[in-house]
């Protein structure tokens, strides 16, 4: 297919050359939902040589109206390995690795490449590929949309950080209180995938925060500065070097207004070992509701656990960690 890259080939920027460089490069995707998908997408359209996807997610319903690629089929199924299936189907050129992890402290040199692009959906994740993005001097595209507003900012060896800008809040918007539309994920995505094609291509990109909102037609740059507080820039990863590893994350579950604990990694439970250790109100062979203690906790096979009515996030990792450590194979 010589014909495959004509139309970037064409726009001066690329050129053959550069489209050459875009082949030999590798990209990884951090979170493959609705702005990793797209990038991903058009990324592999575009001809990038490699690309790491990761998410340990699976393709739900509600996904399918803003993540393009996920068809009504692959509800159910890991997000990287229905994703992969697609990419591959649109170009076979590209090398895919899927890995079905949530990246953390432990597995994050996985993640190496030439260019990483943020596609998560927490701000835990993004300052700690902030701090491998400094460390190593890698760049990473940070994305976020919320409602109709989205926000693309490059991470740049030399240029301010997350860290300088956000000052570790760690409670902005996510789509899940605000709700987002189509529109907004998929400039986001296209912003960064623009981003990452430039830094590739060596070609001038943005050092500004580039924000937009696309119910008022609006677009701006921000001028940001390096802060002389921020640790991160100074050169301390205390994300990075963080010990006391958990296997799972314990978040708040907005629309359902119940916490869940979820394996960062593929987990299988033994739902008969786990009835057979707890009070169970009902067993269902892939699913069961256990009580401890008057508390009801519904165990997924797949190792996801809902807590229906305890808050307390302590006792919610107490409790997931003697589940886990019952049912695991
Ligand atoms: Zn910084």
């Amino acid at each position: 297919m010589a014909d495959r890259y004509s139309r970037q080939e064409l726009f001066k920027e690329i050129g053959k050359e550069g489209q050459k460089r875009i082949e030999n490069s590798s990209i990884t995707i951090v979170g493959v939902g609705a702005l990793g998908s797209v990038s991903a997408d058009l990324l592999v359209r575009a001809g990038i040589g490699r690309m790491k996807i990761f998410d340990n997610d699976k393709v739900e319903e509600s996904n399918l109206q803003r993540q393009s690629l996920y068809v009504e089929n692959d509800v159910s199924k890991y997000k990287v390995e229905a994703l992969k299936i697609h990419l591959e189907k649109i170009n076979s050129n590209v090398r895919i690795e899927a890995i079905t992890e949530r990246i953390c402290a432990e597995n994050i040199d996985k993640i190496k490449a030439d260019v990483i692009i943020d596609g998560t959906d927490n701000m835990e994740t993004r300052f700690l590929l902030n701090e491998y993005s400094k460390k190593g001097k890698i760049p990473f595209i940070y994305g976020a949309a919320s409602g109709s507003i989205g926000v693309v900012y490059n991470v740049l060896a030399d240029g301010a950080c997350l860290s300088c800008i956000f000052n570790d809040s760690k409670n902005l918007a996510t789509c899940d209180t605000d709700g987002v539309i189509s529109s907004t994920t998929h400039i986001v995505a296209s912003m960064q995938v623009a981003e990452a094609l430039k830094i590739i291509l060596g070609k001038n990109p943005s050092k500004e925060l580039m924000r937009f909102d696309v119910w008022k037609n609006k677009f701006e740059n921000f001028k940001v500065n390096k802060s002389a507080k921020c640790m991160v820039c100074i050169g301390e990863y205390s994300l990075l070097d963080k010990k006391n590893y958990e296997e799972f994350v314990v978040s708040e579950c907005k629309t359902k207004s119940a916490y869940t604990a979820k394996p960062k990694k593929k987990m299988l439970l033994d739902i008969r070992k786990i009835t057979k250790n707890f009070e169970t109100v009902e067993d269902a062979v892939i699913i069961a509701v256990i009580k401890i203690k008057d508390e009801e906790i519904i165990v997924h096979d797949y190792g996801e656990l809902l807590f229906k009515t305890l808050t307390e996030v302590d006792r919610i990792k107490e409790i997931a960690k003697e589940i886990y450590k019952v049912g695991k194979r």
